[in-house]
């Protein structure tokens, strides 16, 4: 596996590869590898000649509160196990690789309405419009012919579908399901972060969603019911807030009111100063 920090090398390379009649796998990271990261590598390399990953905490998509400063960061430990998971080329570029007159003075971005306003867009302002304009330069770097996105964010891959779909991008966006520890906690970066305690209150997120699934099985299909099944759940757990609760519409993520078709539930709980994600898709029949 070679790592390359500079955007020209990164092009050089991927060149190299499509004349040698390659196809490019890409999965974009913030690093800190998990099992969840290296299973969309795994999953790039079964489909792609070459795949690159991208390790970059991008402090675009960080509001001025969060935690871009104590992201934690580890490129020795990230390389080997990228190249282990298959990883032909590590891009790992510096802010100012990416944004060389500083992220502030950027004056172009990519906006995506509606999607990004529900869920963690309501209480993470700009967030997306980080997320969508740094994936765009991404994408304009590496030139993939498919990305690799976790449905662990689920709103995520919401926004980059729609943004790649409006702007006729050319590159195919996959969705890999979600990737659990042995107790159900989803896979997170952040999990890191988690005190003992913290880590044991943590299960309430997918807890809540077991509830959720199972009212589901029962026969209920009114969301605000099961909404308040779960916050009851997590309000018992002393270490717990949540930030959000909602079921939607998978393509729009505009709340459901009685579920019929296919519906996202979706959850932001803080467990101390942590703030954790999860969710379950119901599909439709
Ligand atoms: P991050 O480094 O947190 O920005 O995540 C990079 C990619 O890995 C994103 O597409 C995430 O959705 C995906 N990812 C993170 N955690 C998981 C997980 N537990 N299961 C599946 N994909 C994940």
């Amino acid at each position: 596996m070679e790592i390359v920090s500079r955007i020209a090398d990164l092009r050089a390379r991927v060149a190299q590869a499509r004349q040698a009649g390659r196809t490019v796998g890409f999965v974009p990271t913030m690093g800190y590898l998990h099992e969840g990261h290296l299973t969309l590598m795994r999953q790039a390399k079964e489909a792609h000649g070459v795949v690159v990953a991208s390790i970059f905490v991008n402090p675009l998509q960080f509001g001025p509160k969060e935690d871009f400063a104590s992201y934690p960061r580890d490129l020795e430990r990230d390389s080997q196990m990228a190249a282990a998971a298959g990883v032909d080329v590590l891009f790992a570029p510096d802010v100012k690789e990416m944004y060389p007159g500083g992220f502030e003075n950027m004056l172009a971005f990519v906006d995506v309405r509606d999607v990004t306003e529900h869920l963690c867009g309501a209480s993470r302002p700009g967030h997306f419009r980080g997320v969508a304009t740094v994936v765009t330069k991404l994408f304009n770097i590496v030139e993939p012919d498919a990305a690799y996105f976790g449905q662990k964010d689920a709103q995520q891959v919401v926004v980059i579908r729609r943004m790649a779909e409006d702007l006729n991008m050319r590159v195919r966006i996959v969705a890999v399901p979600i990737v659990r520890e042995a107790d159900g906690l989803a896979m997170s970066s952040r999990n890191v972060y988690l005190n003992p305690a913290e880590r044991q209150a943590a299960l309430v997120l997918i807890k809540s969603l077991r509830l959720a699934e199972q009212s589901f099985m029962a026969g209920e299909r009114n969301a605000p019911q099961i909404i308040a099944q779960m916050r009851r759940l997590i309000e018992q757990e002393p270490l717990a807030t949540v930030d959000y609760i909602s079921i939607s519409d998978p393509n729009n993520l505009e709340n459901v009111a009685e579920i019929g078709g296919s519906a996202l539930v979706a959850l932001a709980v803080r467990i101390g100063k942590t703030r954790l994600i999860d969710n379950l898709l119901w599909e439709g029949q």
